[in-house]
């Protein structure tokens, strides 16, 4: 019989329809920035329930974050109302803690289980490493855990950790050390965020029927982003899919950004050998960006030599404006320069009807944030910071959640450490040393051993009156689980346990924000009916979330902006060291920078209206001065796509490239060759007008000339003589700081 076509079919092009369609057997969509891979998985749903193919509990979909989740859940609901609710829907986190939560037995948890957060982790595995006698400072936490968290990225539990990992007495302490933080993690009736994944994996391997009957469960599995699972997430899908093989998955190879947390790009290449037969469709209309903003992405992404390569029509409405400008790269002074520039940019556009509602600033590393924050505060321009500092892992926040973590679940002992003495209670460290080693013995949790404790004579008599008090205040609070909403509940433990108290009387400058934090906590637990449904909230968003909804602008680390989109763009911070950051220059070779010019591709392709780049001639990093280099990521931008102007003095920083093909620094009068449009021995400047020729924008029109041997100043070497030029950076034996190669941009003749 014929159904009326549905109108979310209407607008869809043909390849997209297909990838909407194929509803049968295995289906991979690989393709570009903003095709509408997204788009498809969220039709496509629609299209199976509205087919009736399956019912809506019967579908899973994956997304990346839990704010991706939401806005699928709520386009989905945009089409085919209500039921959208009814759709498994979530990260991988949040799936694999829903089906954990019904077979925790089978991982050997019980119910109502903890989840740790980062430095709950850190902190359990510190002790244990006390435990061993071992040195943390030989043997740092940190580089521990992150070796735990990539073998469980691999699916590995400690039995399975391979030979290979454990070569080295380094490797071999971190396997011995996993091993025994999963026994404590039982223990404490608790996992981290790694075991959602690997407990589920885990109890599909080991109990067949289990698996069978959610691999029956499930008729149709899409997931979104597929370039950034890692193994045990393959896995996962693998075994979920095994029956009937409906899983249709969407990534792009290009925006693989997340392999140093274990993602694996291979596991999208590798789809087809998986699953044979399945149907590969490719997108080619890009749907977000003007001409000249994808064009910049797509000539950035071009010098990277591992990809399959694709190639994008700008198609979107975007594209269709003719009055879209270059994408406009600017080099300013230092990072505060760099800010006031960029909210000069947003009030500007304000005004042209591009609120800051649609603009992001999204930033290569977290540090750089603070520079626009306080600039946008100062000039009142509103805006939220997503991802990054979060507002979950402040610490009067994570000592709040403590609280309220200990009253769920007594047994949590890292949430009764945290907080049995915060406040002061009058708990001496050797207090708490007896009550660890008791409770260590008597193989009780924390809280029952205070119990016990306090009414012996172990202590003294000041430590054991305090104890006391704190077991009976908690079990109070404990009695008013269920019978009080829980965000009453929040503040009447933040009140009678004095934690709120104690900080209404700090003096110290940072303590009104703190209090007003607890406040906003309070607040954001009044959204939950129950204690259990808000802890268990909290330790899926600190993950990847934040705070706030968009109302002004949005300030992210670049890869917390996979899959968004929004009007105006602003990338900051494009400098050698900094993006492409510093480390994935020393450590990790090719593979590395090619991840961070993914990074970068991820950045521009964001933009639908607008992209702006930026970079500093003097970065401070961590409280020190670095005269920084521009990123060779502008020099990469296709010249007829940009439109580059500097106001670091001369060219500002004239990238190596640039500089080369206006014949070399050093020799010639640059600012000549850049109106004349005069050949030198590199070829010609190009001075078409707003594409690539840098546009001077101001200072002194002295030194212009930089020869060998001139005297020259640098703001943070000071003077020196220059040494030799070669594409754009001098070698300048300084009088004081000795020879430093710098930008010949940055330097003044003197
Ligand atoms: P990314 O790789 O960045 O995740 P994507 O491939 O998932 O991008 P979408 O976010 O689904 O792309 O789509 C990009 C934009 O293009 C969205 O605003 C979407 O609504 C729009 N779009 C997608 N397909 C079409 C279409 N056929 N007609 C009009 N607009 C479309
Ligand atoms: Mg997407």
């Amino acid at each position: 019989e014929a159904t009326p076509e549905p109108p979310w079919l209407a607008g869809l092009n043909p390849e997209q329809r297909r990838a909407v369609e194929t509803l049968d057997g295995p289906v991979l969509v690989l393709s570009g920035a903003g095709t509408g891979k997204t788009r498809v998985l969220t039709t496509r749903i629609a299209h199976i329930l509205h087919q009736r193919r399956a019912q809506p509990w019967r579908v899973l979909a994956v997304t990346f974050t839990n704010r991706a989740a939401r806005e699928m859940r709520e386009r989905l609901a945009g089409m085919i109302g209500p039921v959208a609710e009814s759709v498994w829907l979530g990260t991988f986190h949040a799936l694999s803690l829903r089906i954990l939560r019904r077979h925790a037995a089978l991982a050997g948890l019980r119910d109502g289980f903890s989840i740790l957060d980062a430095d709950d982790q850190l902190r359990l595995l510190k002790q244990l490493m006390a435990d061993a006698g071992l040195d943390a400072k030989k043997d740092p936490p940190k580089a521990i855990m992150g070796r735990i968290q990539r073998w469980k990225d691999r699916g590995l539990t400690p039995d399975r950790v391979p030979e290979e990992d454990r070569r080295g007495t380094g490797a071999q302490r971190a396997a011995m050390l996993y091993t025994r933080y999963q026994a404590r993690l039982l223990e404490l009736n608790a996992c981290d965020f790694g075991d959602l994944l690997l407990h589920t994996l885990g109890i599909f391997q080991a109990h067949p029927e289990v698996a069978a009957e959610y691999q029956r469960r499930f008729d149709y599995i899409l997931v979104d982003e597929y370039q950034d699972t890692n193994v045990a997430q393959y896995l996962w899908l693998r075994l979920l899919a095994a029956g009937h093989r409906n899983l249709c998955c969407v990534g792009d190879d290009d925006q693989s950004i997340y392999s140093w947390r274990g993602a694996e790009v291979g596991n999208i290449l590798r789809f087809e050998q998986d699953y044979p037969g399945s149907a590969v469709i490719r997108l080619e209309r890009n749907y977000r960006s003007t001409t000249a903003i994808l064009g910049a992405a797509s000539g950035l992404i071009r010098h990277n030599a591992d990809r399959l390569g694709k190639d994008l029509i700008a198609a979107g409405a975007a594209a269709a404006d003719p009055d879209a400008p270059p994408v406009k790269v600017r080099g300013l002074w230092d990072g505060e320069a760099e800010a006031r520039w960029v909210v000069e940019e947003i009030e500007a556009l304000s005004h042209e009807g591009l609120p800051a509602a649609g603009t992001a600033i999204l930033v290569r590393a977290a540090f750089l944030m603070r520079a626009f924050e306080e600039r946008l505060m100062t000039c009142g321009v509103p805006y939220q910071v997503v991802g990054g500092p979060r507002f979950y892992e402040r610490l009067e926040i994570r000592d709040a959640l403590a609280y309220l973590r200990l009253v769920a679940q007594p047994d949590d002992d890292l949430a009764f450490e945290r907080i049995v003495n915060t406040p002061k209670r009058g708990l001496g460290e050797a207090s708490l040393q007896s009550l660890q080693v008791m409770a260590r013995k008597a193989g009780m949790p924390l809280l029952a051993a205070a119990r016990d404790l306090a009414d012996s004579d172990e202590l003294t008599k000041r430590a054991r009156k305090a104890l006391a008090g704190f077991v009976a205040d908690v079990e109070r609070w404990r009695a008013l689980v269920g019978g009080m909403p829980p965000a009453e509940l929040c503040a009447t433990i933040l009140e009678e346990s004095g934690y709120a108290a104690m900080w209404k009387a700090d003096k110290s400058p940072e303590a009104p924000g703190r209090v007003e934090n607890l406040e906003e906590l309070v607040g954001a637990v009044t959204e939950f009916e129950t204690l259990d449904a808000f802890l268990e909230h909290i330790a899926l968003v600190m993950e990847t979330e934040s705070k706030g909804a968009a109302a002004g602008v949005t300030l992210m680390t670049l890869h917390g902006a996979k899959g968004l989109e929004f009007d105006v763009v602003f990338l900051p911070g494009w400098e050698e060291d900094v993006f492409p950051h510093k480390r994935a220059l020393e450590e990790g070779g090719q593979a590395s920078l090619e991840e961070e010019r993914r990074l970068a591709y991820v950045g521009l392709t964001r933009a639908r209206k607008r992209a702006f780049v930026s970079f500093a001639a003097n970065r401070r990093i961590f409280n020190n001065w670095q005269a920084a280099m521009p990123s060779r990521f502008v020099d990469e931008l296709p010249d007829d796509c940009v439109e580059k102007t500097s106001d670091t003095g001369l060219y500002g920083a004239v990238t190596a490239g640039f500089a080369e093909e206006m014949g070399g620094w050093g020799t010639r009068h640059p600012r000549r060759s850049m109106t004349g449009g005069q050949g030198g021995a590199g070829g010609g400047a190009r001075v078409a007008p707003g594409t690539g020729s840098w546009k001077v924008r101001d200072r002194t029109g002295d030194g212009l000339d930089i020869t060998v041997g001139q005297r020259v100043f640098h703001q943070k070497f000071g003077y020196g003589r220059v040494l030799s030029s070669e594409g754009g950076k001098l070698a300048v034996d300084f009088e004081k700081a000795g020879v430093k190669t710098v930008v010949a941009g940055f330097v003044e003749a003197v």
